[in-house]
């Protein structure tokens, strides 16, 4: 960029992550270009944002190609919730793949800088705990989450074969469970569907026993961290990880909630779904020492500031 703002691309901009991305660089003065299907995503979302004139909007689907002149491609568009990115395996699959093809041709084509929103469901149901970068993970190529998992792979295969065939920078995070406002109250994802079943007195859908673990990211720390990767110098390719380790069960979660939400909403036990990884904790060493990042913002701290949108969401 020789003249003026930089002009960003956000794929998937109308979604939970690419909404606080969008506002995250319009805050920084950059031009945004938000492009979504709204398969996921949603208008209120980015409403807020419809007035500012370096805000632009284009319904389109990354599966076709798309010609704008950027100078960084964010490429996020792609449903993250198991409920979601379920209904429609075969077009997940083809967001993830054709998308990456698409989003990195305009890349090449146009010289710009692209970051892949990947995620640690590249490292499947994990052997080794907690996962680094190293690890190649454990995934079932014909299971359910396949459609979402493999793609993801093939899109990181698509990343680094693009940096070493065509010199295209590339910038990879491999995203662990990052929940905030904007999720969707219907979106699946376990930290919204216990909020909100939780302040409307519903029953709390513990899957399985309740014993796996995720580790909860606040959105705000991972926009940081996304902006800190786009802006490391073009040798700092990743893969690389971002996401809180701070570990839990699925049954403290569902505590914890039901505590700071003050519900009396009951636990039920519901069958766990397939393939549903056991534990999952990231490694985030490398994100320390390259991006000098790491999370600030505690599971409670996080979680109140969620409680409120949801509350005023469901009003
Ligand atoms: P989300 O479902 O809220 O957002 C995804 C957005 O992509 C939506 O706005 C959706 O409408 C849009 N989209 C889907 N298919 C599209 C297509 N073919 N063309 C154009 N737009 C399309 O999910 P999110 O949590 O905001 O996730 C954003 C990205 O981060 C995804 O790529 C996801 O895989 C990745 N990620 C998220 C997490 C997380 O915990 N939130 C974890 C790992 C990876
Ligand atoms: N889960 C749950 N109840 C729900 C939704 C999810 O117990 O209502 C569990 C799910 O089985 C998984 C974990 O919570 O073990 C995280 O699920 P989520 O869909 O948020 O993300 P994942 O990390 O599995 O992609």
């Amino acid at each position: 960029m020789k003249y003026g703002r930089k002009r960003v691309l956000v794929t998937g901009g109308a979604g939970f992550l690419g909404s606080h991305l969008c506002e995250r660089l319009l805050g920084m003065g950059a031009d945004v270009l938000c492009v979504d299907n709204f398969f996921t995503g949603s208008k209120d979302n980015i409403a807020h944002l419809m007035g500012n004139p370096y805000f632009e909007m284009i319904r389109h689907d990354v599966t076709a190609p798309l010609y704008v002149e950027v100078d960084e491609i964010y490429n996020l568009a792609c449903p993250a919730s198991p409920v979601h990115y379920q209904r429609d395996p075969v077009q997940t699959t083809k967001t993830s793949v054709h998308g990456a093809i698409n989003m990195l041709d305009l890349a090449k084509r146009i010289g710009a800088k692209i970051f892949q929103a990947s995620t640690s469901e590249v490292y499947g149901d994990p052997e080794v705990h907690p996962q680094t970068e190293d690890y190649r993970g454990s995934v079932n190529t014909i299971g359910p989450r396949a459609c979402y998992d493999e793609g993801k792979r093939c899109a990181e295969t698509l990343f680094f074969d693009y940096w070493r065939q065509h010199g295209t920078r590339i910038k990879v995070a491999r995203i662990f469970n990052t929940y905030g406002p904007r999720m969707h109250p219907d979106d699946g994802r376990v930290v919204s569907n216990f909020i909100v079943q939780a302040l409307e007195g519903r029953d709390i859908t513990i899957y399985g026993d309740g014993s796996q673990t995720r580790s909860f990211c606040y959105c705000d720390d991972l926009i940081e961290g996304f902006i800190r990767l786009m802006a490391s110098p073009d040798d700092i390719t990743g893969p690389i990880n971002l996401g809180n380790p701070g570990e839990f069960t699925m049954l403290q979660l569902a505590e914890t909630v039901l505590r700071l939400t003050d519900s009396k909403a009951k636990l039920v036990f519901l069958p766990l779904p397939a393939d549903d990884p056991r534990q999952r904790q990231p490694d985030i060493t490398k994100a320390r020492a390259v991006l000098d990042w790491q999370p600030t913002v505690a599971l409670e701290a996080g979680l109140l500031r969620t409680i409120d949108y949801f509350r005023a969401k469901i009003a």
